[in-house]
C-alpha cells in the first residue's frame, strides 16, 4: 500500500495512462485527496476552486449530500443487476424524467455507459433505421468541422478531421462528409450565405446519407465555438427536406450549460436522436442516454432484425440511475436556470473585456461557459502550475483557456477563476514562444 502522496505520484508516473498523455514523458499531474462543493483539495495541501466541473459533469459541486445519499441508499438495495430481462425503479424513474425534460417527441430511451457509447448507439440507430426502410445506401454521416463526439471509432470518425485523430486512423475509419464549421457567432446577425456549402452537400449526397450529427450551439472539445441558432434551424430543415436523420450530441451542452436545459431549445428544434451524458449523474459516475422518437424506434423494431442491436453489460446501472435521478431532482427544486443566467452575466463582465489584452485573439461567453482564445498555444505545465498557485483548477488546451464552473459557484469563486485567467495572460512562461 502506498500512502505518501509523493509515492502515489511516482507510481502513477510509471504505470498509469492519463488522457492524451505520453507514458514515457508525461506532464505533471496533481494528486487529489478530496473534493467538496467547488473545491478540489490536493494531497499537497492546496484547495483549488474548480473551473472545469471535471469536464462539464460536476454541476452541483463535489461531495453533495443529496447525491451522496442517493448512492448510499441505492447501494443498500442493489448496486447492479443486468438489464436483459430485468428492470428496476431507478431506470424507469430516470427514463420518465428524460422523456418529460427533452423536447416533445423524444420518448424512447437507451441507457448507455458513456458519452462515446451513446454516440455509437445513435449512429447504429440511424443505420438500422434506413436498413429497416430498405434504403441500404444510406450509410454515410454528415457533420461539421471542429466537432467532437468522443474517442471510440464511429465517434472519432465524425470528430474534426484536422484537430481530431483522423490522420492516425485514416485507414481503419469510415470516411464521412464534412461541412465547414458554423461561422456566424451566437450574438451576430445570421449570414445565410454560410448555408451554401452545407446545402450543396445535402443536394449531392442525401441518397447516401443516414444522418447529420452535430453539437447544438456550442462545439466543445473541437474548439469551444459558439454558433448561431439559425444554423441549427437550417440543419433541421435540410434534414427534413432531404430525408436525413438529425442527431444532436448534447453530451456537453445538456442540463443547462448553455443557459437552456438543452441547447437545441435555442433553435426550437427536436432532433430525431439526442445523446446525453457528462452532467447526467451530476458528475458522480459514468452514464449516458440516447433518446429517440417513436418513429425511429418502431421502424427499427418492426424490421427484419426485430430489435436494436446493442446491449452493454452495465446498461441501466441502478447506482448511476439513482444518482442521475437525485441530480435531476436538485434541478427541479432549485431554479438552476436563473443561477446559470447570473453566472453568464458575471462571466460576460469579467471575461469579454480580456479581448483587449495583446495576447488574446477572442473571448466568448454563453451560459456557464467562458472562453479566452489566445494567439499562442499555452505552455501546459507552466500555466497549470500558475493556476494552482492562484488557487484555481483550470485546464486549457492549445490556444483555449476556458471555464465551465459548477452551477453552485459563488460570485467570489467566479472572480477568483477569471482573475487567475487574467493574471496568466501576463505570464510569458505560460505560453509557448511564437
Ligand atoms: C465528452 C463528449 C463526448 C464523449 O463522452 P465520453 O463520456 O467522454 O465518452 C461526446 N460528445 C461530446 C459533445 C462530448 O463533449
Amino acid at each position: 500500500m502506498i500512502n505518501n502522496y509523493t509515492d502515489i505520484l511516482s507510481f502513477d508516473k510509471k504505470h498509469l495512462w492519463h488522457p492524451y498523455t505520453s507514458m514515457t514523458n508525461p506532464l505533471p499531474v496533481y494528486c487529489v485527496e478530496s473534493a467538496s462543493g467547488v473545491h478540489i483539495n490536493l494531497a499537497s495541501g492546496e484547495s483549488l476552486i474548480d473551473g472545469m466541473s471535471s469536464w462539464w459533469s460536476v454541476i452541483h459541486g463535489y461531495n453533495h449530500p443529496t447525491l451522496n445519499n442517493a448512492v448510499v441508499e441505492q447501494t443498500k438495495k442493489m448496486a447492479h443487476v443486468m438489464f436483459g430481462g430485468l428492470t428496476h425503479k431507478p431506470a424507469v424513474d430516470l427514463a420518465q424524467r428524460l422523456v418529460n425534460l427533452t423536447p416533445a417527441g423524444l420518448d424512447k430511451v437507451f441507457l448507455a455507459d458513456s458519452g462515446s457509447v451513446s454516440v455509437e448507439v445513435a449512429i447504429k440507430m440511424a443505420y438500422q433505421f434506413w436498413q429497416a426502410k430498405g434504403q441500404h445506401k444510406k450509410t454515410r454521416l454528415l457533420t461539421v468541422k471542429n466537432g467532437y463526439h468522443g474517442d471510440t471509432f464511429a465517434a472519432m470518425s465524425v470528430c474534426d478531421p484536422v484537430n481530431g485523430m483522423h490522420h492516425m486512423f485514416e485507414n481503419v475509419m469510415q470516411q464521412h462528409l464534412f461541412a465547414p464549421a458554423p461561422q456566424t457567432r451566437f450574438e451576430q446577425d445570421f449570414d445565410e450565405s454560410e448555408l451554401t456549402s452545407l446545402t450543396a452537400l445535402f443536394e449531392q449526397h442525401h441518397q447516401s446519407m443516414a444522418a447529420l450529427i452535430i453539437e447544438p450551439i456550442v462545439q466543445g472539445a473541437g474548439g469551444m465555438r459558439i454558433y448561431h441558432k439559425d444554423y441549427l434551424k437550417a440543419c433541421r430543415a435540410l434534414c427534413d427536406k432531404y430525408d436525413v436523420l438529425l442527431i444532436c450530441d448534447e453530451i456537453a451542452t445538456g442540463f443547462g450549460r448553455t443557459g437552456k436545459m438543452f441547447a437545441c431549445q435555442w433553435a426550437d428544434i427536436t432532433p430525431d436522436i439526442m445523446c446525453l451524458g457528462k452532467a447526467l449523474t451530476g458528475g458522480y459516475m459514468t452514464l449516458a442516454a440516447t433518446i429517440t422518437t417513436q418513429q425511429v424506434a418502431d421502424t427499427i423494431s418492426e424490421s427484419e432484425a426485430g430489435c436494436f442491436m446493442h446491449g452493454p453489460t452495465f446498461m441501466g446501472n441502478p447506482l448511476a440511475c439513482a444518482v442521475a435521478n437525485a441530480s435531476l431532482s436538485l434541478f427541479e427544486q432549485d431554479d438552476y436556470l436563473s443561477k446559470i443566467a447570473a453566472i453568464e452575466s458575471q462571466l460576460k463582465n469579467n471575461i469579454l473585456p480580456l479581448k483587449s489584452h495583446p495576447r488574446v485573439a477572442d473571448t466568448r461567453v454563453l451560459g456557464a461557459i467562458g472562453v479566452v482564445e489566445t494567439h499562442q498555444p499555452v505552455n501546459m505545465a507552466n500555466i497549470q502550475a500558475h493556476f494552482v498557485s492562484q488557487g484555481v483548477w483550470i485546464r486549457p488546451f492549445g490556444k483555449l483557456i476556458y471555464i465551465m464552473p459548477p452551477y453552485v459557484a459563488t460570485s467570489a469563486d467566479l472572480n477568483a477563476l477569471t482573475s487567475a485567467i487574467a493574471s496568466a495572460l501576463d505570464q510569458d512562461n505560460c505560453f509557448s514562444a511564437s
